[in-house]
């Protein structure tokens, strides 16, 4: 479900985690070359990487019905400072692209409203609590009856995009699913 590569046995994401995404899936695992191309794309001021890996995702898109069905794409938020220090935020490059690419609506749905610490060196629930109350629905948007996409540039533990999807859930969205550049190992 999460989107793993598995060699046999069962994932301990999905067998630990209460996922409330539907679905995760990412063209690349998060080593070597891809992992190098992510950092220049978030900390080297380079955002035409992240049109590149809108095409990688694009095709996944085309190979995944459930994510075909979305009504709207929308980007994991960064909150107001990080984007300011950064200049973009990673996902929503990839988002508008992606967009743009497949056709499905492209709209920022929620925003992050707590500079959360980061996650790197927290436990489970640590990481959970950190989230807490950290990201909010944008005024005036309506997710509700949508199936929604969440787009990230790498998924690691899941947490973040589980708090969004909760988000959404909790305000009548039909499902989320969610697609990432890279897939942490
Ligand atoms: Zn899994």
């Amino acid at each position: 479900m999460c989107g793993s590569s598995l060699s046999g046995g069962h994932c301990p994401f999905c067998l630990d985690t209460e996922a409330l995404f539907w679905l995760a899936r990412a063209p690349y695992m998060y080593l070597g070359g891809i992992r190098n191309l992510i950092h220049s794309f978030k900390y080297e001021s380079y955002p035409m990487i992240g049109k590149w890996f809108a095409h990688a995702m694009a095709d996944v898109i085309d190979s995944e019905p459930s994510f075909q069905d979305c009504d709207v794409i929308t980007p994991v938020p960064l909150h107001f400072v990080r984007k300011r220090e950064r200049g973009y935020n990673q996902s929503e490059i990839i988002a508008r692209e992606l967009s743009k690419l497949v056709g499905i609506d492209y709209a920022v749905l929620c925003k992050r409203h707590r500079h959360t610490k980061s996650q790197t060196h927290l436990n489970k629930q640590e990481r959970e609590h950190n989230l807490d109350r950290a990201f909010s629905l944008c005024r005036g948007k309506d997710v509700a009856n949508a199936k929604v996409l969440l787009i990230d540039d790498v998924f690691t533990t899941g947490t973040t995009v589980n708090k969004i999807s909760e988000l959404f859930l909790e305000n009548g969205a039909s499902s989320v699913s969610v697609l990432t550049a890279a897939r942490a190992v």
